[in-house]
């Protein structure tokens, strides 16, 4: 049997593993932060029409820059944006991947701030770029100061912030964006996968984009939307930024099908999107049970919780993968992270937790 090892692997991707959140088959998966709610009747409907509609074409590459669905998300959004502003792909992964190609690379450096999004290293080594892990506070609070201080210390070509962050919720205030934007000498990337769930008083870095070119702001479908199967993410950023993108596309990486489905899903984004309150309120309730019984648990803006367990977080996860609940083990010792899914499943989970 040929190993890995036996291969003329590039060396920097020798020694590595690759992403892998357990897909396990238990009645109560919580650990990848997908939106419990299935699509509703409607929708498949709408979606099943538009797939069908797109078959007989099926013969012809599909529309290489997919304008009818950046104008889509661009009137989604507003803030006035137009089809200029938006770019997309196939999950906001790729959309990090080919702005990494574009502005990182061999020889240059991206900095983030650990704990934070694991497909960000990940992405900056498959595409050569130097990975700096910077750091956070005790609490996983980012001050201006902090993120101005180490951004200054590195000079990295590209920054990548997380609001709100995953694993942690933390939402990250515009005035630490515009504060990296102050002082960073490359393009600062804004993931924002989770800001649907934002509570309150929480603004998005869009409301920063005006005047500062070097600002990207991803999104995704895969989490509010409910459209992880879905595959389409998106960056929001000055026209010049998709310019650059489109450099390294792969010619037609959006199908026809990827494109259909997705303009389908955003025009019925109303019943989609009714789902995030039923979440948030999910999330406060995990958040309030679980300080009630003593835990320590991070603040959430997103559709998940990070919660400490007081002791091995390893044995913590394998006790509710036994009552048949899975959560997500994210590596930082003594902490869990637990998706916020329908009122059922957060019975479930909060039952198995009083095993521990
Ligand atoms: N960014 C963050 C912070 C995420 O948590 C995720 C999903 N786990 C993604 C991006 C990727 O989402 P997708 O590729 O499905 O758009």
């Amino acid at each position: 049997m040929t190993h890995l090892d036996d291969l003329p692997l590039r060396d920097d991707l020798r020694g590595l593993t690759a992403y892998g959140a357990p897909q396990l088959d238990v009645p109560v998966r919580l650990n990848t932060n997908e939106n419990s709610y299935p699509v509703p009747d409607d929708v498949v409907e709408a979606i099943g029409k538009a797939l069908q509609d797109e078959l007989r074409d099926l013969n012809r590459y599909p529309d290489r820059d997919a304008v009818a669905l950046r104008a889509d998300l661009a009137a989604y959004l507003g803030h006035g944006l137009t089809v200029a502003n938006v770019w997309a792909a196939n999950g906001s992964n790729e959309v990090q991947q080919q702005l990494l190609q574009a502005f990182g690379g061999p020889g240059r450096t991206a900095l983030g701030f650990t704990p934070a999004y694991s497909m960000h290293p990940l992405l900056a080594v498959g595409t050569g770029t130097e990975w700096v892990d910077g750091h956070r506070g005790a609490d996983f609070t980012l001050t201006a100061a902090d993120v101005v201080a180490q951004v200054e210390e590195t000079g990295p070509d590209l920054v990548f912030l997380c609001s709100p962050n995953n694993p942690t919720g933390t939402a990250l205030p515009p005035d630490v964006v515009t504060a990296v934007l102050d002082v960073a000498p490359g393009m600062v990337v804004v993931d924002e996968a989770y800001a649907e769930f934002a509570r309150p008083g929480t603004p998005s870095a869009l409301t920063v984009l005006p005047g500062h070119p070097r600002l990207v702001v991803t999104r995704t479908m895969s989490k509010a939307f409910g459209f992880a199967g879905g595959r389409l993410g998106y960056l929001v950023a000055d026209p010049a930024v998709v310019d650059a993108v489109q450099l390294v596309r792969l010619p037609y990486h959006l199908s026809a099908l990827t494109q259909a489905a997705a303009r389908a899903a955003v025009a019925h984004r109303d019943g989609l999107l009714a789902t995030v309150e039923a979440i948030k309120e999910q999330r406060d309730r995990i958040v309030a049970t679980l300080r009630q019984r003593g835990l320590t648990v991070a603040d959430s803006d997103a559709n998940f919780v990070l919660f400490e367990v007081g002791g091995d977080q390893r044995a913590a996860w394998q006790a509710l993968l036994d009552h048949g609940v899975l959560v997500r083990d994210v590596g930082l010792p003594g902490w869990l992270r637990v998706t916020a899914g329908t009122p059922a499943e957060t019975d479930a989970f909060l039952t198995a937790m009083e095993s521990l």
